[in-house]
């Protein structure tokens, strides 16, 4: 069977392993934009390329630890910005969600704790619990900073998965003092979903003949992968549970590859395998702010954003040919900018197509910005893509600059050099 361990509130249990007080209360991490990328005097930033995931930012910023940071969400005005990345279960029982803005949950639970993330405290107790699982299970992957997939066949006899996931959870209880949930079933994507049921803090075991009664009642957009233009499809024709999904086997072949292979996953019947070293397919970044009008300030950002960004692609030795701004405005407004690009990677070009992206996906000049983020994928050793041989001279010397000024912001740190641009 494969087995998928999630951390329950992962951001808030983190904070309990080094702050007692904060068991058994209610209590939320916050997240405000970033403070320090876009100040004008250099802050060291550091850089983590090891693990990818949901709400883990590539730069971040040391931390100090305070019991409650509530005044870093309050602005100059005196209003109370910023929204939560994660809440426990105390705060829950409030009506506290993940992604409520800060002013609402405080509306709901005055008492509510608040704290900034710390991500390298995150990132270093995920790191203990995937070296904890190693020396249980022979074949993990990690699929973000607070979820991994095993698989136990071979390793552990089905009937004894019940004892052995159970074991586990108590033990990782015992020695990291971090709570996980663990689901397991003959397929990765069933087990994900057996693990949401269980949590918090329980263990669920869904053999090959329960998966379809499993799944019976399970409101689609709980499953993995179906997103809400899946979901709109789905419901215009009254699919609204995975029960109702496994009975539309025709109409979900009909709609699409995708929509097909999704039904197989449904059913328990896919065979991904849990694979120890996924290579990365993209990397990106992305940071959100109060609202701003002013164009000027925004470029120096989509600057300091792609200057971040340069380094962690020359870092990871990758060569990306698609490349992504996208823009969220006040309003619910999103738009973005992608591009085609098959040219050796350096920072000069780059920044001035990421401008030129950022103006292309500007389609609300009257509204306010509260987040941007660039990406890149496609890289050149994962797909067909060859690059071109037209600027590969130019490309070739700017590269060697890019690896120069590589080499000192790794000694140095990245804020020694920065474009002109950036410092009007
Ligand atoms: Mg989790």
């Amino acid at each position: 069977m494969k087995i998928h361990v999630d951390l329950d509130c992962f951001f808030v249990s983190a904070e309990r392993t080094r702050d007692a007080s904060l068991m058994g209360i209610p209590v939320a991490i916050g997240g405000r934009g970033d403070p320090y990328i876009f100040s004008h005097t250099a802050i060291p930033q550091q850089c983590n390329l090891e693990v990818s995931g949901a709400f883990l930012g590539t730069f971040f910023q040391s931390y100090d630890a305070h019991t409650d940071d509530r005044a870093k969400f309050i602005d100059a005005d005196g209003r109370i910005r910023g929204i939560l990345t994660a809440v426990s279960y105390e705060a829950r029982a409030y009506g506290i969600t993940t992604a409520m803005s800060i002013r609402e949950a405080l509306e709901r639970c005055e008492h509510l704790i608040i704290k900034a993330p710390d991500m390298q405290l995150y990132q270093h107790l995920s790191r203990e619990l995937h070296s904890f699982l190693h020396t249980r299970i022979p074949l993990l992957e990690q699929a973000s900073i607070d979820e991994f997939y095993g698989d136990l066949d071979g390793w552990i006899a089905d009937e004894d998965v019940d004892v052995f996931i159970n074991t586990l959870r108590h033990d990782i209880a015992a020695e990291l003092h971090l709570p996980v949930s663990i689901g397991a079933s003959p397929t990765k994507s069933i087990a994900k979903l057996a693990t949401s049921s269980a949590k918090p803090f329980g263990c669920k075991v869904i053999r090959a003949d329960e998966v379809l009664s499993f799944i019976e009642p399970v409101a689609v957009a709980t499953f993995p992968g179906i997103g809400r233009a899946m979901q709109r499809q789905l419901s215009r024709y009254n699919i609204q549970t995975l029960g109702d999904l496994v009975r539309a086997k025709a109409l979900l072949h009909a709609m699409s590859p995708y929509a097909a292979s999704l039904y197989t996953k449904v059913c328990g019947h896919d065979d991904d395998a849990v694979s120890p070293h996924r290579p990365r397919k993209s990397i990106g970044i992305s940071r959100a702010f109060d609202p701003i009008m002013d164009r000027p300030e925004l470029r120096r950002r989509i600057l300091i954003l792609s200057r971040h960004l340069a380094f962690a692609v020359m870092r990871l030795n990758v060569l990306p040919t698609t490349f992504r701004v996208a823009i969220r405005y006040e309003m619910s407004q999103h738009t973005h900018a992608t591009a085609t690009r098959c040219r050796l990677f350096h920072e000069q070009w780059f920044k001035t197509l990421i401008l030129t992206l950022f103006e292309q996906a500007e389609q609300h000049r009257r509204l306010r910005i509260l987040h941007l983020s660039i990406s890149c994928s496609q890289f050149t050793c994962n797909s067909k893509r060859t690059l071109s041989l037209l600027e590969f001279q130019h490309d070739t010397t700017g590269r060697k600059l890019s690896q120069s000024m590589q080499q000192m912001q790794q000694k140095y740190g990245l804020n020694i050099l920065r474009w002109g641009s950036e410092l009007s």
